[in-house]
């Protein structure tokens, strides 16, 4: 399986070939293609303990999700339940607003 990554300049993920290398060069852990490129053009070159510190949590989630995706039963929905309705919500759109108009 491949790493997922976020970039740190954009914030947007990607995916980054198995061997961290592009046809071009090697992949960088903290940047996406495109971030990367404006980086090497700027002649700015990543941060060796940042680098590090992607990797590692890009491992991490990995292992997460196959520890996930082979035990079902740790697969749990951990979002909270939806409130219930108030009164102005049940009533309707616009359901107070409207009697003023
Ligand atoms: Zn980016």
């Amino acid at each position: 399986m491949r790493l997922v990554f976020e970039c740190v300049e954009c914030g947007g993920h990607y995916l980054p070939p198995e061997g961290m290398v592009y046809p071009d060069g090697p992949a960088s852990p903290v940047w996406c293609t495109t971030c990367q490129n404006t980086k090497r053009e700027a002649g700015v070159r990543e941060d060796p303990l940042l680098a590090r510190v992607a990797l590692a949590a890009a491992r991490a989630a990995l292992a997460r999700r196959a520890a996930e995706a082979a035990d079902p039963a740790a697969r749990h929905d951990v979002r909270p339940s939806r409130p219930p309705l108030s009164r102005r919500a049940r009533s309707g759109p616009g359901g107070v607003r409207s009697k003023l108009a």
